[in-house]
C-alpha cells in the first residue's frame, strides 16, 4: 500500500508565437487544460503500477477541483482524503508556451494545496493507518510526499508514517520556498531529488559524476537512510550509509536508451514507481530499476498524465 500526500494542480496552457510584452494583449494559437500536480501524478503512477494507493490533498470547490475525482477514480486511486476548500480555489499553473523559441513561462498558484491544514492531514493519516491490519502492512507500507503542500503538513504526516513503521520517501521538489527543518530529513528513509534540487540543498553545483557523488554524500549526512539523485538522460545515482562505519556506498543506475519527446513528468513517474515497487516488497535496487524505466517511458510521450506508464509498459522495457 502507498499513501501519497501531495498537490493537485490544473495547468492552463496557452500557446502563442512569442511571449507577450508587458501591457500587451497577444492573440494566441491554442489553449489546453491538463490536470496534474506532483501528488496527483505520483499517486497515479503508483496505482498504474499496481499498488493500492491513497492520496491526501486539497482542491477548491470549483470546476477545476471537480475534474480530479472522476480522474482519480478511473485510475483506481483512493480519493477519500482529497478534501475541498470552500474559500481557496484549486491550485493552477498558468503556462505560456512561446512556440517560435520553444520555451515556456509559468505562474504557479498553489491555492488549496497550501490551505490544507496539518490537522486535516493528521486525521487522514490516522484513519488510513488505523483502517488496516498490521498484517496488511507487510511488505511495508510506503509513505510518499513532495514539497508542494505546506511544510507543517509534510512534517506531521512523516512523523505519523514513521511511527507506524511505514517506509518514508521525500521527493524534495520543487525547491522548497522555506528552509526545510533539519528534523524533517531525519524522518526520511529515502530522499529523492533531481540535480537542480540536489545542487540547491547540498550547496554545490552538480556538473560531473564526482560532484553528484559529493552532493549525495552531503545530503546523506542530513539524515536520510538513502539519497537518490535523478540525472535525466544519465539515469540516477543512489547513495547509502556504509555498514559498520564504512564510507557511504554509491551505485549508478544508467538510464534506459529512449527517444525523448517531452521530459514533463519524468521525476513524478520515477517517484511513483519507486514507491509502488517498494510497497510490493522489492529491494531498493530493483525498485530503482523500475523507477528508471518508468521515468524513461514518460519522456517518450507528451504531457504528464497521458505519459505516465502502466505496469505492462514498464515490464516490457525491463
Ligand atoms: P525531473 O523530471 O525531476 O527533472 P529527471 O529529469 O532527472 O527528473 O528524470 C527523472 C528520471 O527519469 C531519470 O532519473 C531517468 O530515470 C528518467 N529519464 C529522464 N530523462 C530521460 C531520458 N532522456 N532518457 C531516459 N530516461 C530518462
Amino acid at each position: 500500500r502507498v499513501i501519497v500526500l501531495g498537490s493537485l494542480m490544473t495547468d492552463l496552457v496557452a500557446r502563442a508565437p512569442r511571449f507577450p510584452f508587458p501591457g500587451e494583449s497577444l492573440i494566441g494559437e491554442e489553449f489546453a487544460m491538463f490536470i496534474g500536480g506532483k501528488g496527483f501524478n505520483q499517486a497515479v503512477t503508483a496505482a498504474r503500477l499496481g499498488a493500492q494507493t491513497s492520496l491526501i490533498g486539497n482542491v477548491g470547490q470549483d470546476a477545476f477541483g471537480d475534474a480530479f475525482f472522476p480522474a482519480l477514480a478511473a485510475e483506481g486511486v483512493d480519493c477519500t482524503y482529497v478534501s475541498r476548500d470552500a474559500t481557496a480555489g484549486t491550485g493552477v499553473g498558468c503556462v505560456t508556451i512561446a512556440t517560435e523559441i520553444g520555451q515556456n513561462a509559468i505562474v504557479a498558484l498553489p491555492r488549496a494545496n497550501l490551505t490544507l491544514s496539518a490537522e486535516t492531514v493528521r486525521r487522514a493519516m490516522e484513519e488510513l493507518l488505523g483502517s488496516q491490519q498490521r498484517a496488511a502492512m507487510t511488505p511495508p507500507g510506503v509513505f510518499l510526499t513532495q514539497c508542494e503542500t505546506g511544510i507543517e503538513t509534510i512534517a506531521t504526516a512523516l512523523h505519523q508514517a514513521r511511527a507506524a513503521g511505514l517506509l518514508t520517501i521525500l521527493n524534495a521538489a520543487p525547491i522548497p520556498q522555506e528552509t526545510l527543518p533539519a528534523e524533517l530529513f531525519r524522518m526520511v528513509d529515502i530522499l529523492v531529488v533531481n540535480e537542480i534540487e540536489a545542487s540547491f540543498l547540498a550547496g554545490l553545483t552538480i556538473d560531473t559524476a564526482m560532484t553528484a557523488k559529493t552532493a549525495a554524500e552531503r545530503l546523506l549526512e542530513s539524515g536520510p537512510q538513502h539519497v537518490i539523485i535523478t540525472l535525466g538522460a544519465l539515469g540516477a545515482t543512489w547513495c547509502t550509509h556504509g555498514e559498520n562505519g564504512a564510507p557511504p556506498f554509491h551505485r549508478w543506475q544508467r538510464a534506459f536508451n529512449v527517444q525523448q519527446v517531452d521530459p514533463t513528468g519524468a521525476g513524478d513517474a520515477f517517484c511513483g514507481a519507486l514507491a509502488a515497487r517498494l510497497s510490493m516488497g522489492a529491494p531498493l535496487e530493483e525498485a530503482l530499476r523500475w523507477a528508471n524505466a518508468a521515468g524513461a517511458i514518460t519522456v517518450t510521450r507528451k504531457g504528464a498524465l497521458p505519459s505516465l506508464p502502466t505496469r505492462t509498459e514498464v515490464e516490457a522495457l525491463l
